[in-house]
């Protein structure tokens, strides 16, 4: 369906960092960020769209690298406390870590009914030939976007770069060059961008009825990756799965989810099971995701290690601090892990 924008819609725009801002140091000649009136003084053509635009800025912009939990808490109480005064939100935010911020809000976000739109771009706003006036513009337009009864279109956190607007917790950065970064390997499109922008309506998450807007502030960083790979000793795994202070672990697995099939190796983490740690498996592959079809991957199964399914290793971190920061252990955070809390496994 083409787009339907909801007259004089509010718009709130969250201006974190991110190359989309940047400038050229004259100095070294690096890009850092930098405030928003250079942004916004970029982009004149948003003053021709029929919507009233406010925007708040983190103080300093950040690069996305710097990106971190306490930010994340401190968008999600800007939409929170705004939730009622706009229609819509976009949150300019550096590509390097935008899937990571895009999975937790949408965790943190629980019952979101409303828009909110993480976009970036590759090249500052400032440039020629920059993608950024272009992203910025698109994501207003989404942001502002209703349905026949007049309802907000997109009732989710989603990713919009160049020609697509993805799913937050369905999207990985691809590439650090083309415009089209993103994509979510996993999921279909929630709209293509072409001469119009045409929402795949099934793709669309839709909250439970009735519930109010419900803000988590809470996650635990006491997780991490672990990455497999051939060579790997048992002696290095052993060490990792011993972190102290750590509760979670993302394993990332070779194809549909397996792992070696040494049992010194499973030894290792059916032990670390049993000593509370939870491990989620993931595939390393861009595509598919953990199936029962090897029985290296049932072994892994078989030591206590829970399968993230299709979901994205920025999902499955995020939501690893999301439940563990929920204050959920072992069989409860097992169960969690296993549904599809905001559609981010299928
Ligand atoms: N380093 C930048 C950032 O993530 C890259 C970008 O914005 O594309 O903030």
């Amino acid at each position: 369906m083409p787009i339907i924008s909801k007259p004089h819609a509010r718009i709130l725009l969250v201006y974190t960092g991110g190359t989309i801002g940047m400038i050229e140091n004259p100095q070294t000649g690096a890009l850092q960020p930098f405030d928003f009136s250079h942004l916004i003084d970029n982009v004149p053509k948003l003053e021709k769209l029929d919507y009233r635009i406010d925007n708040i800025s983190f103080d300093p912009p950040i690069d996305s690298s710097d990106m971190n939990p306490d930010r994340w808490v401190e968008i999600a109480r800007v939409i929170k406390e705004r939730y009622d005064r706009y229609d819509g939100f976009v949150i300019l935010h550096g590509t390097d870590t935008m899937a990571y911020t895009a999975s937790a809000l949408s965790f943190m976000l629980e019952n979101l009914r409303k828009p909110v739109i993480i976009t970036g771009s590759q090249l500052p706003i400032g440039e020629v030939r920059t993608d950024g006036e272009e992203n910025l513009i698109t994501a207003v337009q989404i942001a502002a976007a209703v349905n026949p009864a007049g309802e907000p279109m997109v009732q989710e956190v989603a990713i919009l770069f160049e020609n697509y607007l993805w799913r937050g917790n369905r999207s990985t950065k691809m590439s650090a060059e083309g415009f089209n970064a993103f994509k979510s390997n996993n999921y279909p499109p929630l709209a293509k961008i072409g001469l119009d922008i045409h929402f795949n309506e099934n793709a669309l998450f839709r909250p439970k009825p009735g519930e109010d807007l419900k803000v988590h502030y809470r996650l635990d960083t006491s997780v991490m990756f672990v990455d497999l790979f051939p060579g790997i000793r048992p002696s290095t795994l052993s060490h990792l799965l011993a972190t102290p202070g750590i509760k979670g672990v993302v394993m990332r697995t070779y194809g549909a989810g397996n792992a070696p099939t040494d049992p010194l190796f499973h030894n290792i983490v059916r032990q670390a099971v049993e000593r509370g740690l939870t491990i989620v498996n993931v595939t390393q592959c861009v595509n598919g995701g953990v199936q029962k079809r090897y029985v290296a991957g049932d072994k892994l199964a078989g030591a206590g290690v829970i399968s993230g399914r299709d979901s994205t290793a920025e999902a499955a971190i995020t939501k690893m601090m999301f439940l563990l920061g929920c204050g959920l252990e072992s069989h409860a955070l097992h169960e969690s892990f296993d549904q599809p809390l905001r559609g981010e496994i299928s």
